[in-house]
């Protein structure tokens, strides 16, 4: 037994119109919410190609700073002091002389 099941037709119908204008309305406001997180920069997913945090909530992008520590962390032997960028151009002058290395046997 529903807890319907008593209800008139006119009361459901009453019902069920009631219900999808609240919810029209309801949709409206999330709209308009939504509209206020993108001005604030606000994106609902992040939308950069190269960015592979998989953020598929509302998010303020940006996450190069995520993604730089990723590959501090990947160089930390060859950091020893160095920048990222001296430590990645370290880490290709290492692999040029194996390669030299390895073409000159
Ligand atoms: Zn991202």
């Amino acid at each position: 037994m529903d807890e319907y099941d008593n209800h008139s037709h006119d009361e459901l119908v009453a019902l069920v119109r009631g219900l999808e204008a609240a919810l029209e309305a309801e949709r409206g406001r999330a709209d308009h919410l939504r509209d206020i997180l993108r001005r604030k920069g606000y994106r609902e997913r992040c939308d950069i190609p190269a960015c592979n945090c998989g953020e598929h909530e509302w998010n303020h992008g940006g996450h190069a700073s995520d993604r730089l520590r990723e590959i501090c962390n990947e160089l930390s032997s060859e950091m020893q002091g160095r920048t990222v960028l001296d430590a990645v151009r370290f880490v290709l002058s290492e692999r040029d002389a194996a390669l030299a290395k390895k073409g000159g046997e």
